[in-house]
Formats: structure tokens, C-alpha cells, sequence
């Protein structure tokens, strides 16, 4: 197999052959056909997560077909689409997996972080955390789905039944979560960084009631607003467009500082909340609707080899929607 290997943080991936890997008892190992480059991954390039593996493969938006199955697999068969997430093992045993919070358990494995991932020709992955995928859709949109899609749908469930949205942050999951809240019937309200008129010219196209810049106040008070940007500076902006009772939810894995701010916009019960990873629940939940939703996931595709310059056109914003990866 071959793969873009993250020798060091911050150091350029490395296209890399490796030894074709067996998988163990329980596991699958997949032909990677897609794999969606995410916000996190760069969190993982630039080495902000606490003990990532080292070298790690990155790549936790995997859609593949599996080509061999470890003992004791039998929920799947060989020659299956699946789908493999962020979440890549939970222990089972912690209070959290037994109180159904699998997102939190206290031993977990994370697919590209503490365990490889999809930037390669080939993964191999704990088949109970690999989603079956069928055979609707093309490959590429739908890796995008395994993670923008499923936070993006846990952290539009925290934003509660409130129908209007605000979504401060319109990369991969935001432009995702428009459209879900959107067929669910809801009023989007997108905020771009200041000034970006050609995302909220492609949130418009999308769909959304509102389009502008992170600057500027929504027209009325929302409900709910989820912060997909990578900056703490917008939680007091957000907490600001709720009206009482609303809910602020960050829905990123890492954030710069949150500024301090005065009581009174937190008071009357509006309420912060953070999103962290995925349950296996969350994802067949989603996954499951998907068909129904006809989302348009807005890809830009690179050939594996050049997964550098898909995440340092991430880190610039030089696209819209989500950066894919094919083999
Ligand atoms: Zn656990
Ligand atoms: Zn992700």
C-alpha cells in the first residue's frame, strides 16, 4: 500500500509505500476510495492535539470497499462500501460507553489521530465503527459526509428544535448542516469571515435565509448558532445573536482562546455547549437520512499525492464546500 504519511508536525506528508496490512480479529481492512480532508487534520499537521500516533497516515472521511476481513467478522462482507469515521474504537467498558456516550469514552482510538487513516491506497479499521454505505452516491461526495456530515448533525441535534440557525463558519460543515437544517425546515443564517462575499454568495446558493460577514448582526435574533470557525472570538459574537433561552454550540475540536465577556449576554438562560466527536448512533441516524435529504456536498477533488496542497488550500479557504482525496 501506499500512503501520505505525517512523519513530524508542521513537516510536509510524505508519499510513502508501506507493507500491505492483515487485518486482526474484528477488523476490516478497506481499498480507500475517497477520503475527505477536515479542519482536524490540520489540527493534527500542526501538532495541537494532545498525543497523536507518530507517524500517523491523517484521513478520517474514509469511504472504501473491503478487500479482507479479519476473524470473527460477520456483519460484513467482502466487496462492501463502508464509510469509516473520526471515532475508530471506543473501550466498552468506561462509565461514558455504558451510559450510550461512546463520543467520550475515556479509551478511544480516533481514525488519523491515534490511529491511521485514509490518505493512503488502503486502511484498516475496526469493522464495529465502519458504517455501511451501499452503493448510492459517488465516492467522493460522500466521504466528506463521515465527518462535516456527522458532527455537523450532532451539533445541529445540540442546537435544539429552535428554527433559526445561525451557522458562524461555511467550510465543509457548514455547507452541509445549511442544507440538513434547511430540509428539516429551518431559517440558516450564515456568517463568513468579514468581507467573504463568494462564500456567502455560495451559502445564498444553497439555500440560506441570510448570508454575511461574522461582523455583522443577523437581521433578527436566532434560536440557536453553531460555531464551525476555529475562533473563541466568536463565542461572545454568537452568544450576542441568541435571544433568551437560545444556544451557543462549538462544534470544532480546537479553538483559539475565548475572550472574556460580560455576564449579561450568557444570562437568561442562554447556554454554551460543546460538540465532541461522534456516536456510532449519531452516524446511522444521519447516514440513514441521507438518502432523503438529496444533499449537495460541493467537493474539490486531489489525486492522494497531493494532499499537501489539498490542506494548505484548506488553511487558505481557496475552495468551496469540501477538499476530497482520491487514490
Ligand atoms: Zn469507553
Ligand atoms: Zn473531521
Amino acid at each position: 500500500m501506499k500512503a501520505m504519511v505525517l512523519n513530524a508536525p508542521k513537516t510536509p506528508l510524505v508519499w510513502t509505500e508501506l507493507p500491505d496490512r492483515v487485518p486482526g480479529p474484528g477488523q476490516i481492512r478497506v481499498k480507500v476510495l475517497a477520503c475527505g480532508v477536515c479542519r482536524t487534520d490540520l489540527h493534527v499537521y500542526d501538532g495541537e492535539l494532545p498525543d497523536p500516533k507518530s507517524p500517523i497516515i491523517p484521513g478520517h472521511e474514509i469511504v472504501g470497499r473491503i478487500d479482507a476481513l479479519g476473524a470473527g467478522v460477520t456483519d460484513l462482507k467482502l466487496g462492501e462500501r463502508v464509510g469509516i469515521p473520526w471515532l475508530g474504537h471506543t473501550c466498552g467498558v468506561c462509565p461514558y460507553c455504558k451510559a450510550k456516550r461512546e463520543n467520550l469514552c475515556d479509551a478511544p482510538l480516533f481514525t488519523g489521530y491515534t490511529r491511521d487513516g485514509g490518505f493512503a491506497t488502503a486502511t484498516v479499521a475496526d469493522a464495529r465503527f465502519a458504517f455501511p454505505l451501499g452503493e448510492t452516491g459517488d465516492d467522493a461526495s460522500l466521504a466528506p459526509l463521515l465527518c462535516a456530515g456527522l458532527i455537523g448533525w450532532r451539533s445541529l441535534k445540540m442546537a435544539g428544535e429552535g428554527k433559526k440557525i445561525g451557522l458562524y463558519g461555511f467550510g465543509a460543515a457548514g455547507h452541509i448542516v445549511a442544507q440538513v437544517a434547511t430540509w428539516q425546515g429551518r431559517e440558516v443564517f450564515a456568517f463568513t469571515k468579514p468581507g467573504d462575499t463568494g462564500k456567502q454568495d455560495f451559502a445564498r446558493s444553497l439555500g440560506v435565509k441570510w448570508a454575511g460577514g461574522s461582523d455583522e448582526a443577523a437581521p433578527e435574533l436566532l434560536d440557536a448558532a453553531i460555531i464551525y470557525a476555529t475562533v473563541g472570538a466568536l463565542v461572545p459574537v454568537a452568544l450576542k445573536a441568541v435571544h433568551k433561552g437560545g444556544r451557543v454550540v462549538c462544534a470544532g475540536i480546537h479553538m483559539s482562546d475565548i475572550p472574556s465577556f460580560p455576564y449579561d449576554i450568557l444570562w437568561e438562560e442562554r447556554s454554551l455547549f460543546s460538540v465532541a466527536n461522534l456516536t456510532r448512533a449519531d452516524g446511522l441516524e444521519f447516514l440513514g437520512q441521507v438518502p432523503k435529504m438529496e444533499i449537495q456536498v460541493k467537493t474539490t477533488r486531489y489525486p492522494l499525492q497531493k494532499a499537501n496542497e489539498a490542506l494548505a488550500d484548506l488553511r487558505a479557504g481557496r475552495f468551496d464546500g469540501a477538499a476530497v482525496l482520491v487514490p
